[in-house]
């Protein structure tokens, strides 16, 4: 049996754990650009959804509906989304189509 010293610190050890498992889940990059900085989750339906530490647990119970994205990416594909009517896999496919098939 665990014993719990004090809440702040099991909240912390709470929040270090969400975010390993959301690394492991979501890996360490932006799924458009592939950038490894200002990461953040996008909830993929579109919804408003907030970054906060109850976001990622949600998150991590529904892993299908969320993908890491970086800040940069993230506003672009909510930009996408309410002046464009685009839905995510549509941005993805052709945001992520145009720099994977970079030939030179
Ligand atoms: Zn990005
Ligand atoms: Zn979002």
């Amino acid at each position: 049996m665990r014993k719990r010293k004090r809440d702040t610190k099991w909240r912390r050890k709470n929040a270090e754990n969400l975010r390993m498992k959301r690394d492991e889940i979501f890996g360490k990059i932006c799924k458009i650009c592939k950038s490894t900085k200002r990461l953040c989750l996008h909830k993929k339906d579109g919804r408003a959804h907030y970054t906060d530490q109850y976001t990622l647990k949600k998150a991590l119970e529904n892993p299908q509906e969320w993908v890491r994205l970086c800040r940069y990416c993230h506003d672009g594909v909510h930009w996408c989304m309410k002046y464009l009517g685009w839905e995510y896999n549509t941005i993805v496919s052709q945001l992520v189509c145009k720099s994977a098939g970079a030939d030179t």
